[in-house]
């Protein structure tokens, strides 16, 4: 299959600083892409790139099997088939939802683009509101607009600019699976910023996570989660601890924490690894030998999550079905699940399956 979006090697700067650096993306028709990262790491400056408000200053952009950024090429926005949806919305507040959807049509005769607009309305469900003006609408419903309005053209591509983060967490939550399945039902191949990776896992097939201008790694949210690619990755995506244990010939861990897979074994008796525990990676567990103190918990409604404290100190998460109900100063009787655990030597990953 040819890729509907492809980045290959792309850099931008601005005048002498290079903000984003040797970037290399692909996205197959219908695929929602994620660029993810801390704040200034070069996400809006790539998706304004792809945009075509920023030239590159090396590699090239296609899309949908056309160059439309290279070193000395550089197509204007309104030429290229990309739709926008911006964090504000960006609606125009003079005009009525119909209008604000149709904004883009101005080429289609008015018959037809009465139709478009009608077909965009009933996707986004706002049939009801096709006369209603943006202040009259709630932040979702401005949002499906902007939605509405970016997809009317039929764009080869829509950008979503930090799409969610003006509205509150638990719509935030609910409109990112909406939109998904949207797009996703419609064939739309998309590209989304955010720096909030719930979003990220909740809409992306595949995520790129930059820092300081480079791609620390590309791949599926699973993948992110359990193979990060570098001590960066790890502690960035998710929540856990990396800890330093050492290990002997027979795969052990010190002070009874567990034994590793020896399958993928590739270090020393004695040596010291480190080892990526997520909260997951923890299990409560009755029968075990293996007490350690609660320091820190938090109730979250279907479970709990604790901070528990190693013998030597260390601190570790531990997710826990809700009812099992332990005090910090108290201990917990728990089991590491080390099956799946990512071993890192000197940052770099060793070991993860
Ligand atoms: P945020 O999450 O805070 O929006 P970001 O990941 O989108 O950040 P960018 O806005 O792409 O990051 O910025 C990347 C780097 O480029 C930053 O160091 C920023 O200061 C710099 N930068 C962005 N725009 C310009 C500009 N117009 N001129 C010069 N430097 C810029």
């Amino acid at each position: 299959m040819t890729s509907q979006l492809l980045l290959q090697d792309v850099s931008v700067a601005y005048g002498d600083f290079t903000a984003v650096a040797g970037i290399s993306l692909s996205l197959e028709q219908g695929q929602i892409g994620c660029l993810l990262g801390p704040s200034g790491c070069g996400k809006t400056t790539l998706l304004r790139a792809i945009a075509g408000f920023e030239p590159v200053s090396a590699g090239d952009i296609v899309l949908g099997g056309q160059v439309i950024s290279a070193p000395g090429i550089l197509l204007p926005p309104e030429r290229r088939r990309v739709g926008m949806v911006f964090q504000d919305f960006a609606l125009f507040p003079h005009l009525d939802v119909r209008r604000n959807i149709g904004f883009g049509l101005a080429a289609l005769e008015r018959t037809e683009r009465r139709a478009r607009v009608d077909d965009m309305l009933a996707l986004v469900g706002l049939g009801d509101y096709a006369g209603a003006y943006p202040h009259e609408l709630s932040g979702g419903q401005q949002q499906r607009v902007a939605l509405a309005r970016a997809l009317a053209p039929g764009p080869d591509i829509l950008l979503l600019d930090e799409p969610f983060s003006s509205l509150d967490t638990e719509l935030r939550e609910q409109l990112a699976g909406e939109v998904r399945e949207l797009l996703k039902r419609n064939g739309v191949t998309a590209i989304l910023v955010t720096h909030d990776q719930h979003e990220a896992f909740a809409m992306a097939d595949q995520i790129a996570l930059l820092r300081g201008g480079r791609l620390a790694q590309v791949d599926t949210p699973y993948n992110l989660y359990h193979n990060p690619a570098t001590e960066f990755v790890a502690e960035f995506i998710g929540q856990g601890s990396i800890i330093e244990v050492s290990v002997n010939e027979a795969g052990e861990l010190n002070d009874g924490l567990g034994a590793l897979d020896m399958v993928h074994r590739d270090w020393r008796a004695g040596e010291r690894l480190r080892l990526l525990v997520r909260p997951d990676d923890i299990e409560y567990d009755e029968l075990s030998q293996l007490h350690l103190p609660v320091t820190n918990r938090a109730f979250r409604g279907a479970n709990y999550l604790y901070e528990l404290r190693l013998p030597d100190g260390q601190r570790v998460p531990c997710l826990t079905p809700s009812h099992v109900d332990t005090a910090p100063g108290l201990s917990l009787p728990v089991r590491f699940n080390l099956q799946h655990v990512v071993v890192f030597k000197s940052g770099v990953e060793t070991s993860g399956v």
